[in-house]
């Protein structure tokens, strides 16, 4: 029987504990597990770092939220990243980027991978045919984001899926910003799909973690060897919480979406806005695009004032929209991606406009959030 994604979030992976009807399932704080002779762990748990119940939990439901066959997960969404690098690529390798990929993916490309070997090249993402001719013969990965951050422009999935095919090369899609309530990667052609559950997953910023889903078993049996060799998995605390924020992903993502157009249209309205970006404007040019392949547009809103003091001085008055990096959380946040989340990319080919403020918009009252952004501006 195929459920949909709402029971899915709720229940794939979370049956009752078979023991006592616990409808949640436990937090198995435990780091090993008594075996019933010697060479035989019950159910396989032998050490947390290689498998945990509340841990395999997750990885479960998160498998078929992307409707995808298996699921790893991990401190962080850069540690998902790393393993997932590691795993695929070998010295002499080459991966194509986003040229306004996350900081943090940049940074670990360009300052990581890269002094082992890896090269790399940054590529216009929304473009289909830049990425085609960033190819070179050892191009392993394609490593995509839509909505990136923090421009938001869109990338044609199913077309670099085609392109990665005939290239031998792994589609990577960090599907962060959409969530897999509003977009589902693998069934447009990706390989792997990337998360930091930091964000919308996790969603009350409360619990920093990462995950990697895919269809591939061969590929999950060596991203499962790595994750246990490399070790940087999450504790069955931070998996719970993840669990738990989860759960109400669809009905928070609807809010979200409702949020950020309202916001979206009003700040497209002010005088003292120079540009808007977000997917769901008509104006943006990844529109028809993102309408095609995501349910809604995102809680993400980009813009930019026309003058980098203006930016901050929004930045730094706001009142409900608190000042921060990160995303996804239920409360809305600010930050100015030129000084903050985006800092390492500053002096690189991925640098970003220094008038560019980035909101996530979150599930408060509506009204309260127009009036803040209305106060700040004014
Ligand atoms: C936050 C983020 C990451 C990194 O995840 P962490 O959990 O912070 O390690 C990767 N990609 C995107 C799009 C992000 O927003």
């Amino acid at each position: 029987m195929s459920y949909g994604f709402e029971t899915l979030a709720i229940h794939a992976g979370q049956e009752p504990d078979e023991r006592t009807g616990a409808v949640i399932p436990p937090i198995f704080q435990t780091s090993t597990y008594k075996q019933d002779a010697v060479g035989s762990p019950r159910l396989g748990y032998e050490y947390s770092r290689s498998g945990n119940p509340t841990r395999d939990s997750l990885q479960e439901c998160l498998a078929a939220l992307e409707g995808g066959s298996r699921g790893l997960t991990f401190a962080s969404g850069l540690a998902a990243e790393d393993t997932l690098i590691r795993t695929v690529c070998k010295p002499g390798d080459h991966v194509i980027i986003p040229d306004d990929a996350y900081g943090g993916t940049f940074r670990l490309f360009a300052k990581v991978a890269e002094r082992w070997g890896l090269t790399w090249s940054a590529a216009r993402i929304s473009d289909v045919d830049d990425v085609r001719a960033k190819i070179t013969p050892n191009t392993k990965m394609i490593w995509v984001e839509t909505p990136t951050n923090p421009l938001l422009g869109i990338a044609d999935i199913a077309g670099l899926a085609a392109v990665s095919r005939d290239a031998h090369a792994l589609l990577v899609v960090d599907n962060t910003f959409a969530s897999p309530y509003l977009q589902q990667p693998l069934a447009l052609g990706a390989d792997v799909v990337v998360h930091s559950t930091t964000k919308y997953i996790g969603g009350h910023s409360d619990v920093v973690g990462g995950a990697l889903v895919l269809n591939d078993l061969a590929l999950a049996d060596s991203l499962q060897f790595h994750q246990n060799a490399m070790g940087a998995v999450n504790g069955p605390f931070d998996a719970w919480l993840t669990l738990r924020g989860v759960k109400t992903l669809a009905v928070r993502m609807e809010r979200h979406c409702d949020n950020a157009e309202k916001v979206a249209e009003f700040l497209a309205r002010h005088s003292k806005v120079k540009q808007v970006i977000y997917p769901g404007l008509p104006e943006h040019p990844g529109h028809e695009l993102a309408t095609k392949q995501m349910r809604r547009y995102g809680g993400m809103i980009s813009f930019r004032m026309g003058d980098p003091a203006a930016a901050e001085r929004v930045c730094n008055t706001t009142k409900v929209f608190t000042l921060a990096e990160s995303l996804g959380g239920i409360e809305s946040l600010i930050e100015h991606p030129g000084k903050m989340t985006h800092a390492s990319v500053a002096g690189s080919e991925l640098e970003v406009p220094a008038d560019l403020i980035r909101l996530s918009v979150g599930i408060e009252t509506i009204d309260d959030l127009l009036a803040d952004l209305a106060t700040a501006l004014g």
